[in-house]
């Protein structure tokens, strides 16, 4: 991945890419955004951009170097995570790299250290950290990836290039989607409200695997739903509850799967549908469900969606939502 092949931060691109051809790079990077807006890809594209032998902004993708990059062991690239199962990124993570650090890269310029989740980061681990953010060695570059730069002492962030990622334009995300899906057959306007600037929201949209899995799963829990029954209402409560976590794709899936039920029962198969795996099942309860009964439900979903965008509790809105669902479609 290059800097050429990232879709969007343009700003952000110029000014790492001039850095590296000025030959003024800074030694320590704060990137802060939310999480999905393509921090971690534009600090890997920078340590791959810099490592290359032959000196970027773009590598060259030949050398050594950019050779163990496309697998991801290039020694001068290391990584600073939370070990599994802890929240924290603590002192001793920190320590462990001291020794990285102090030594010098094995082939080119420079050594990149990359703290993911550096908000994460204990009070000592940042102090710890901050020995080095003193007087690093000339061939040190960190960068710190974080979604909040409050939970870093001001002195590790006074130490810091402090780059902030903007949210997408609608454009953009429309173009990393179809990038990443193949093509159009979605609807646009739905799309970005539920992506809402964040580029990875729209490419977990484009993941066609989850994306139909998820699609299969909804279709039975309404064809569930239809036929009546408490237990069916749970299983609904519990898909929605279950995807709390990624409610975006979530409810662009809901959306989606409740446009092609409207549109197939009342076109036919004269409009193409979006989610053409499914495309038997949706047909089928389309004839059950009908144009109107579907058109309802998407009045719901996007009132539902509006709730949660209003930080009412995630869970209510969500088993307010299965409820009325099942009000509209039963048919008992
Ligand atoms: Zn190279």
């Amino acid at each position: 991945m290059t800097f050429r092949d990232l879709i969007g931060q343009q700003q952000v691109k110029e000014l790492l890419s001039d850095s590296i051809r000025t030959g003024r790079v800074g030694q320590a990077y704060l990137f802060n955004g939310p999480e999905g807006i393509g921090r971690r890809t534009m600090a890997l594209c920078f340590a791959e951009a810099l490592t290359c032998e032959h000196g970027g902004p773009l590598p060259c993708g030949s050398c050594r170097p950019c050779i163990l990059n496309r697998s991801g062991t290039n020694p001068d690239i290391i990584w600073i995570r939370a070990k599994e199962g802890r929240s924290t990124v603590g002192v001793e993570d920190v320590r462990s790299v001291q020794e990285e650090i102090s030594t010098a890269p094995r082939f080119g310029k420079y050594k990149i250290i990359l703290f993911e989740h550096a908000e994460k980061m204990t009070v000592q681990a940042q102090n710890a950290l901050l020995k080095t953010l003193e007087e690093p060695p000339p061939y040190i570059i960190m960068i710190l990836i974080s979604s909040n730069s409050g939970a870093l002492l001001d002195t590790v962030k006074s130490r810091s290039v402090r780059i902030d990622f903007k949210r997408y334009t609608d454009e953009e995300i429309v173009c990393a989607f179809e990038r990443a899906h193949g093509g159009g057959g979605t609807d646009r306007h739905i799309l970005c409200e539920y992506a809402d600037g964040i580029i990875g929201r729209a490419l977990l949209m484009a993941d066609s695997a989850q994306y139909e899995n998820l699609c299969r799963r909804i279709l039975e829990c309404l064809g569930a739903l239809r036929d009546g029954g408490g237990a069916a209402l749970c299983d609904m409560e519990e898909l929605l509850a279950e995807y709390a976590p990624q409610k975006e794709i979530l409810f662009f899936t809901l959306y989606s799967v409740f446009r092609d039920l409207a549109l197939s029962a009342r076109y036919g198969e004269e409009i193409p549908l979006q989610n053409v795996p499914a495309a038997g099942e949706i047909r089928k309860l389309s004839e059950k469900i009908g144009y109107h009964d579907a058109m309802d439900c998407i009045g719901r979903i996007g009132s539902a969606w509006r709730l949660i965008g209003q930080n009412v509790n995630y869970r209510l809105a969500a088993d307010a939502l299965a409820i009325r669902i099942q009000e509209v479609i039963h048919h008992g």
